[in-house]
């Protein structure tokens, strides 16, 4: 594939959220993100979406500091010609400029993000991510609310503190007919035995949890294989893997049951489907993991979801989960499942009206001529 580049947009969107949501490390009431632009000399224009949130606490990069590297280190390399390989880290930055060029890309060749990928699924199942609640009542109230919609699969944040009542709360209330998975965001210590017997007891067959993600720091993969060798259920690893190497030490170690997959944290679309290939041979599960994404990264996550070893519920739901007012047309669901994109590239681009609504900044970085 060869894209001739023009430029390079940056915005910064910022998106009301359709209900706050709570996890391990505070409340979020918008959705601030970098989406990116990428202006082919002869073709359609590419879409990408910085997943980066506005503060490191999921993970390193934040949106301002994302902002920074692709206006003064990354977008500059792209333009020149370089590789983006230079820059160390900073993966959400890299995968949105990357999505970007590959979308421009896949949308002249008429080949969707989907085909690239090897996603094998026309239709995916929803999962439901729940944050944490006020009250027990209040999140079996909502787990219960999106059953009787159609969706049977949920993902509920825990953290020391709020973890096997309100999980047991549920799975008693809905019985066993929907999938449970929960993900501490690295919120237990894996050196303190009163979260050890916690997440024993989360891991106990009558909750039936499918995996539970992230229990302890991203860089604790020690402690994370040797919870993993006294539990039955498997230890997803979401944090803890920022690229290939990382997976392969994870592997090595026996830390890893399951990983949640996110294009954004892992560096751009080749180097995830590098890791889902790594998963598959080593028997190992996947999930698609979420971000809180607008239209555009939720279009790439249902290309992800639909890989052939993505295999436990996603973070993926229908646009009105999360916004009122999506940058796309709204993605639906239909019975616990959502169509994914078949059209070239991404198969959806941003509404210009909504898009420019929603812009709190803008700037355009073009190629020397
Ligand atoms: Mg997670």
């Amino acid at each position: 594939m060869q894209i001739v580049l023009e430029g390079i947009d940056l915005r910064v969107v910022r998106l009301p959220l359709a209900e706050p949501f709570v996890t391990a490390h505070g409340t979020r009431r918008h959705r601030e993100v970098v989406i990116v632009r990428a202006v082919s000399a002869d073709g359609p224009a590419g879409w990408g979406e910085c997943v980066a949130e506005p503060e490191p606490t999921y993970w390193p990069e934040y949106s301002a500091a994302a902002l920074h590297v692709l206006e003064h280190h990354l977008v500059p390399r792209l333009l020149d010609g370089r590789s983006l390989r230079e820059v160390r880290g900073n993966q959400m930055a890299k995968a949105a400029l990357e999505c970007a060029a590959l979308d421009a890309g896949l949308r002249a060749e008429g080949r969707s993000v989907a085909a690239f990928l090897g996603a094998t699924r026309p239709v995916v199942p929803t999962g439901i991510a729940l944050g944490i609640t006020r009250t027990v009542d209040g999140l079996v109230d909502a787990v219960v609310r999106w059953r009787d919609r159609g969706h049977r699969a949920f993902k509920l944040k825990v953290r020391p503190g709020w973890d096997v009542e309100p999980v047991r709360a549920v799975r008693d209330d809905v019985g066993d007919e929907i999938a449970l998975l929960v993900d501490a965001n690295g919120s237990y210590r894996s050196d303190n035995p009163d979260d050890l017997a916690t997440l024993g007891r989360l891991a106990a067959p009558d909750l039936g949890l499918v995996a539970i993600e992230q229990p302890f720091a991203p860089d604790d993969l020690v402690g994370h294989a040797r919870l993993a060798r006294q539990i039955d259920v498997p230890v997803c690893l979401d944090e803890s893997i920022g690229s290939l190497g990382d997976l392969d030490t994870a592997l090595a170690l026996g830390a890893c049951g399951a990983v949640s997959l996110k294009a954004g944290r892992v560096g751009g679309l080749v180097e995830a489907r590098r890791v889902h290939q790594r998963c598959r041979d080593a028997g190992v599960s996947l999930r698609c993991g979420g971000m809180l994404e607008t239209g555009i990264g939720r279009a790439l996550n249902l290309a992800v979801a639909a890989l052939p070893g993505c295999n436990l519920p996603p973070d993926l739901g229908p646009s009105s989960r999360y916004f009122s007012t999506d940058l796309t047309p709204a993605f639906d669901s239909r019975g616990g499942t959502m169509i994914v994109p078949s059209g070239p590239g991404l198969g959806v681009e941003p509404l210009a009206e909504v898009l420019d609504d929603m812009t709190v900044s803008q700037r355009t970085l073009r190629a020397a001529t």
